[in-house]
């Protein structure tokens, strides 16, 4: 954060710096931050009895009335259910080959998508998705978008000291934020590069597809709350989310499309930051922030950023134009 002093000048910051707020922490978080259960509304979970179970789910039920059926690497039943998903998924990813990792407790299902090597690791002792990844070229740089509905702030106790959160995030959809004690403004300027479609899709299909957490590193990842047994068509839930990794992977891929679109800080008179006099000028290349500072709800304390079709908290969706 860079802190201006003015000394007998004018400073005119045109879309730069920002003051973020502390969030205030939610106070239905679970320890380490994972909600409990499956949560969320998810359109393919498992039907009650009363309707037709899809195939994935027969197949599952007939796969756990098998002796020894257990979900853990060591229960052959279910090594071999899972063996037979993901050879049935494996014509979708290009030549993708199933490899058991016994050392790991995962089978993966490894193949391309979109012309990336992709990978589906499924944690046996869970019956979930350990890792979704796809390796990609990354020159825009780190990326980490988190989604969870207990940290959308709440009103907090001003007698408990513990209720505040040294953490800050800024969202950017309902429950779905970035968050850091020192680098949350970088990872938002970073996102705010993504092209404003490609954020739309991104966010919309994290929601749907009960995400946890998108990342772009050296490659790029999608951590996913769902496990085999909540979903009805677990080959059509892995496609979805291959096609969001391959989303992101191709606008990473641009880096920053256009630097000189950067917002630039102007300067006049003297001014001094941090004890240093600036030159007019001086800051232009210094204010990697978002291309419109984030906003604080007057409702329900979130910071948010607003989307350009959007006027609205995206938590509480009270009026952003008041
Ligand atoms: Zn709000």
């Amino acid at each position: 954060m860079i802190i201006a002093a003015v000394v007998g000048g004018l400073v005119v910051i045109g879309v730069g710096l920002f003051v973020v707020m502390r969030s205030r922490s939610g106070t239905g978080a679970s320890p380490g931050g994972f909600p409990s259960a499956s949560g969320g509304a998810l359109a393919t979970a498992a039907p009650p009895a009363a309707k037709q179970a899809s195939p994935w789910q027969r197949q599952l039920k007939e796969a756990q009335r098998r002796d020894g059926f257990d979900w853990e690497y060591e229960s052959a039943p279910a090594r071999a259910l899972v063996n037979q998903l993901l050879a049935q998924a494996a014509p979708l990813f290009g030549n993708a080959h199933v490899k058991e990792r016994p050392d790991d407790g995962h089978i993966e299902l490894r193949g391309t998508y979109g012309g990336a090597p992709i990978r589906f690791a499924i944690w046996m002792s869970f019956g979930t998705f350990w890792a979704i990844e796809m390796q990609c070229d990354n020159r825009l740089g780190e990326i980490e978008i988190e989604r969870d509905h207990e940290k959308i702030p709440t009103k907090e106790d001003p007698q408990d000291p513990w209720s505040k959160d040294e953490t800050r995030r800024i969202f950017l959809a309902r429950g779905i934020f970035a968050e850091g004690r020192y680098d949350v403004e970088e990872k938002i300027a970073i996102w705010s590069k993504v092209p404003a479609a490609t954020q739309a899709m991104l966010l919309e299909q994290m929601e749907a597809l009960d995400a946890r957490r998108l990342n772009a590193r050296s490659d790029v990842s999608l951590s996913v709350r769902p496990g085999l047994r909540d979903l009805d068509d677990p080959i059509a839930y892995m496609q979805s989310c291959a096609r969001v990794l391959d989303e992101l992977k191709n606008a990473i891929a641009q880096g920053d499309r256009d630097p000189t679109a950067f917002p630039k800080v102007q300067i006049r008179g003297n001014v001094v930051i941090n004890g240093v006099p600036v030159e007019a000028g001086a800051l232009g290349q210094a204010a990697s922030v978002p291309t419109a500072p984030p906003r604080t709800c007057k409702y329900c304390s979130s910071i948010f950023l607003l989307a350009v079709d959007k006027s609205a908290c995206p938590n509480c969706g009270a009026s952003a134009t008041t």
